[in-house]
């Protein structure tokens, strides 16, 4: 069993195991491609390594690397013993044997104070007063699954000790594994007994499910029962069930104190208790609802491929309540290209040009996003990328447009507005505005998809098909973008107070 086991939904584990073979999920590939460009960046900058190049001896070169002493082992793949299957990405050498490092391409510090760091080129823990541990789950139980195979190796440190690279790529953060290693094991073996089918498993509705192809099935034995995690969320149902209330009906009738270890508000859970009896996906905070409007409106979505660039920026234009349509900036070589800089630049000037004119016509100017960290995130990349280029922004003027009220987040809007039965994503928000998008299969993963072979990424397509490509992730993105403005209409319109508000 893989340290991969260890996370997430046990029901899952048990399907996944039972339905080996089925089809392999396109988006986790990308994920998994994107993880290693990643770790094969870090390794480029790490010197002295001693590199156990996948395949056929691994397991072999890696034991003899660790029992001749080698300083800092690359991708050392470990023996399998107790099930444990495992690779570390960095093995280093301390005073009485190895301790495992990971490379992850998520955060693993925020800036702040009380983590113990090392640099990436010799292993030297202190107290770092710059950043502060971010914990992940997924990251603990992996490296106290790596620290058990090392002990079965008889190749551990007695120091117990781990690290973990994240996506910054500055520094290894230092974590103790010891204290974790009672959980892992309790959890290993529950993982293993679901694995042989020992122990059972049953659904329960949590945030991994939005993500997860079992959904339809497990939504519909849920929904049989009416099992109160259809509408309260991981964080909220076990208290729930605690306290006696394990169906949305008993949720929507329910008339006692707040329960114990419940965080949301009752108010809130009961009102989506009741929305989802009445098949509704929104409820009102308030009976008023309120959302930003202008008399010259943008509509802004960006799509990018992993870390290589943002090659599109996509915008639907308003003025004076009449809608004057879709306008992408492209480049369709595959980023990173200086091509880039060009579309930005457009797109930028498009943008701002906008605003100005409306403001000396002494109009209301705003833009919009869905959920402002990619779109800022690539904004200021892109200054920062490009600076010097023609029509690229200082990275200064970046940051004062987005921290200025011009600039707005659609998807705040909504989180202050409503409450969600099915999370804020503007697929499921935007419908209720009475907007659909054109492609059924459209969706940030399946673009990626669509992005290899519009631009020549994917061998073995015609000018037709990389034409057609183009063509499908221009129309997915104008649709992002008439969602927003559709969803910010129906937000300012009297349809919006069909929607149940919470307390009625
Ligand atoms: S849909 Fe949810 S409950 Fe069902 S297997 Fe996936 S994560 Fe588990």
């Amino acid at each position: 069993m893989s340290a991969r086991a260890l996370t997430g939904c046990r029901h899952r584990l048990a399907l996944d195991t039972a339905a080996s073979g089925a089809d392999p999920d396109p988006g986790m590939a990308l994920r998994v491609e994107a993880a290693s460009v990643f770790r094969a960046s870090v390794r480029d900058r790490m010197a002295g390594l001693t590199v156990i190049e996948p395949g056929e001896g691994a397991v072999t070169r890696t034991l003899d690397a660790l029992a001749r002493g080698a300083d800092r082992v690359w991708g050392g793949v470990l023996p399998t013993a107790h099930g444990r299957r495992g690779h570390s990405e960095l093995l280093i050498r301390v005073a009485d044997g190895y301790v495992p490092v990971i490379v992850v391409n998520h955060k693993v510090s925020d800036p702040g104070a009380g983590a113990t760091t090392s640099p990436l080129d010799r292993w030297a823990p202190a107290p770092d007063e710059t950043v502060r541990v971010r914990q992940h789950r997924g990251d603990q139980m992996r490296l106290a699954h790596l620290t058990r195979m090392l002990q079965d190796a008889g190749h551990a440190s007695s120091s117990l000790l781990g690290g973990s690279v994240g996506v910054d790529g500055a520094r290894i953060v230092v974590h103790e594994i010891g204290p974790l290693l009672p959980q892992y094991d309790e959890r290993f073996a529950d993982r293993r007994a679901v694995l042989a089918g020992t122990s059972g498993t049953e659904p329960v509705r949590v945030a991994e499910c939005r993500r997860c192809p079992w959904w339809p099935q497990c939504e519909s034995v849920l929904a049989a029962q009416r099992d109160v995690s259809l509408v309260a969320d991981g964080r909220s149902a076990p208290g729930l069930r605690a306290a006696g209330v394990t169906t949305v009906d008993q949720l929507a009738e329910y008339a006692g104190p707040q329960p114990e270890d419940v965080p949301v508000p009752i108010a809130d859970l009961r009102a989506m208790a009741r929305a989802w009896r009445d098949g509704q996906v929104l409820v009102r905070r308030t009976p008023e609802v309120r959302v930003r409007r202008a008399d010259v409106e943008v509509d802004v979505d960006m799509e990018s491929y992993q870390e290589y660039g943002a090659y599109l920026w996509g915008t639907w234009l308003r003025r004076d309540g009449v809608d004057e349509g879709y306008r992408p900036f492209a480049t369709w070589e595959p980023v990173p290209t200086r091509d880039e800089a060009r579309s930005f630049a457009a797109f930028w000037a498009f943008l701002m040009d906008r605003r100005a004119e409306a403001h000396a016509a002494g109009k209301t100017f705003a833009a919009y996003c869905y959920s402002q960290n990619a779109e800022n995130k690539w904004l200021l990349a892109s200054a920062d990328r490009f600076a010097g280029e023609p029509g690229i922004p200082t990275r200064r003027a970046v940051e004062e447009f987005i921290a200025s009220p011009e600039w707005v987040d659609m998807f705040d809007a909504v989180g202050d507005a409503f409450l969600s039965l099915e999370g804020r994503g503007l697929k499921k928000v935007a419908p209720v505005a009475g907007f659909h998008w054109r492609d059924a299969e459209a969706g940030g993963e399946a673009s990626m998809l669509w992005y290899r072979v519009g631009v020549g990424i994917d061998p073995g397509f015609g000018d037709e098909d990389r034409a057609a490509q183009r063509e499908r992730i221009l129309a997915y993105n104008e649709d992002d973008v008439k969602a927003t403005a559709a969803l910010r209409e129906f937000m300012s319109s009297e349809r919006v107070n069909a929607l149940p508000v919470v307390g009625d």
